[in-house]
């Protein structure tokens, strides 16, 4: 009898026990989504565009755009808008990685950057004063 009631109360321990741990993942997992997610994607939207600088420099542009769409879509899907510095580096018609001389023409002209795409003519332009330290980065 005394045996079965100790099992009983180690068992009912047990689940308290279990429960609490239950709650507190659910818990993390709450907190975590949004922000967590989001830093995840910024961290994976930086990732893509370097590995699409290194495909551009390897000649394998049609890499270099699927990096520029898969970023995109990690962005769009996780609410992050991109920074301006990686909104720069792919066409805002085709979507196509832009590198200079490889897949887009570049020509400055009164602090304004025109770059014209290779792949459908589409001329993006930017101002560009106070982009040679976004450059730099
Ligand atoms: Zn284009």
């Amino acid at each position: 009898m005394l045996a079965v009631l100790t099992g009983t109360l180690i068992l009912l321990k047990f689940r308290d026990r279990m429960r609490k741990v239950y709650i507190d993942i659910r818990k993390e997992d709450g907190e975590m989504s949004k922000k967590r997610k989001r830093r995840i994607a910024k961290n994976r939207i930086r990732i893509l565009f370097e590995e699409a600088k290194k495909a551009a420099l390897a000649d394998e542009l049609e890499r270099a755009d699927r990096y520029v769409e898969l970023a995109r879509k990690i962005g769009m899907k996780h609410n992050v808008s991109l920074p301006s510095k990686y909104k720069r580096r792919f066409c805002k018609n085709c979507y196509s990685y832009l590198h200079p001389g490889r897949s887009c023409r570049v020509r400055l002209k009164d602090g304004i950057l025109v770059s014209r795409c290779s792949g459908c003519g589409t001329i993006n332009r930017y101002g560009y004063e106070d982009d040679e330290k976004n450059n730099q980065r």
